[in-house]
């Protein structure tokens, strides 16, 4: 029998990585594809608030920055596979896509399983082994199979399968997993105004500081939840504020409501119109957080309204995992082990994620493209075990 692939984790990494392989190697057959649950792609369904941002439309440069801890590692796979050929790879499989706010590209349906069911035609189609149901336990178990991609997804939302068997998959094969923990995630203040969940907040100012020191600012758009300070800019912020909060240093946060002013500009905006600075919902909860405000302080308070972090929301409902199979023992060109031959990973297993905007699903596709090919490569060009 010809040798054949191992991939676990039927996502969009493990998906896109079963369609490379099986084109490269011109016979599906020769690929199993495994997922613990009993659809693929389970994940990718509640994406995008259901709508799915497959890729983000940014040119490399500035797609990069949106990339962690290390952007160059992606180069190479995103040169392989990149923002443009996501975009022609779904309209090539019958979903067109839309560009929205932020370049976020959807499919034009707005309906993130049409993303998965194009996945998983294709697999299919192209005569892939999908065991759906089969949860794999030790890589060990793999041990009929010539080459094996590793596809496992991260922790985040554990619902969906995505349980962190990856890490122990890269343990079993002597990798090093680095500390993993939730990123692009609800951030909890203390004493929370019972007054804020609910409230939108559109282009204000974020600053986060650790241990005191300014270390990231953005402005754009959150929303105060049930859970504290979430999506947008405050998603951006949370990777560096959680991995603070993990390693106990003191985290704040200042709001600033009128960012395009400035203090002396606010000062004057009062003098000359005494009106209302602030819709009313906002300013209840604004105003018992600021007991005693006085007019001349109120410039001030406006653009810097202090919320000490104390938790944030974990794996359960986290969009992202931080962390993973260290960045160190994969090569970048072709994502295989550098300890164990025959072996690769790929997705959000690695050391590697993305912000919310598109990054984390096209980090998934460039890297699933990569590995499939080059797995499919190296089955090519080894020799095939001799009958008895
Ligand atoms: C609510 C939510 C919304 C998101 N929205 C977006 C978005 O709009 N845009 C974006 O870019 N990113 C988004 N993300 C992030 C994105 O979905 C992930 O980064 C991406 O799915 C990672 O792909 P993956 O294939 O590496 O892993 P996963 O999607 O986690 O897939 C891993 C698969 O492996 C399977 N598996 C795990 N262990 C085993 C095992 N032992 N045996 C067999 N199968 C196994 C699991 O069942 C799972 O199907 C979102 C995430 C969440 C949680």
């Amino acid at each position: 029998m010809q040798p054949r692939l191992a991939i676990v984790g039927g996502g969009p990494a493990g998906m896109m990585a079963a369609i490379r392989a099986a084109e490269t190697l011109g016979d599906g057959s020769r690929v199993v594809l495994f997922d613990k649950n009993d659809r693929l792609g389970r994940k990718i369904y509640l994406t995008g608030k259901g709508r799915c941002n497959l890729t983000n439309e940014r040119p490399w440069e500035e797609f990069a920055p949106h990339v962690h801890p290390n952007q160059g590692f992606l180069k190479q796979a995103f040169r392989a596979f990149s923002n443009e050929d996501t975009v022609r790879f779904f309209t090539a499989l019958g979903v067109p896509t839309v560009t929205l706010q932020g370049r976020r590209v959807y499919p034009a349906s707005l309906v993130a399983g049409d993303v998965a069911r194009a996945l998983e035609r294709r697999v299919r189609e192209l005569g892939v082994e999908v065991r759906c149901g089969t949860s794999v336990g030790h890589l060990s178990d793999l041990a009929g199979f010539a080459a094996v991609i590793v596809a496992t997804g991260g922790k985040s939302y554990p619902v969906t399968g995505s349980t962190g068997d990856g890490y122990r998959f890269a343990e079993e094969a002597g990798h090093t997993v680095t500390p993993v923990f939730p990123s692009e995630t609800a951030l909890l203040p203390k004493d929370y105004d019972p007054g804020l969940p609910g409230l939108e907040m559109k282009n204000v100012g974020l600053q986060l500081y650790v241990d005191r020191t300014l270390v990231q600012q953005e402005q754009g758009d959150f929303s105060f939840t049930d859970d504290g300070l979430e999506s947008g800019i405050a998603y951006h912020l949370s990777r560096r504020a959680v991995w603070a909060l993990v390693n106990g240093q003191r985290v704040d946060l200042v709001l600033d409501l009128k960012p395009a002013l400035t203090e002396e500009q606010l000062v004057n905006r009062i003098k000359r119109d005494p009106g209302p600075l602030l819709p009313k919902s906002i300013m209840a909860p604004f105003l018992r957080a600021h007991p005693g405000l006085t007019d001349e302080k109120l410039p001030v308070a406006l653009k810097s309204w202090p919320f000490r972090i104390v938790d944030y929301k974990g794996f359960e409902r986290a969009v992202v995992t931080a962390g993973g199979v260290s960045l160190k023992e994969i090569v970048p060109k072709t994502m295989a082990s550098r300890l164990r031959p025959g072996l690769w990973f790929c997705g959000e297993v690695l050391d590697l994620d993305g912000d919310t905007g598109g990054y984390n699903l096209q980090i998934a596709f460039s890297t699933g493209a990569l590995a499939g090919v080059s797995a499919a490569r190296s089955l090519a060009t080894s020799v095939p075990p001799r009958e008895p």
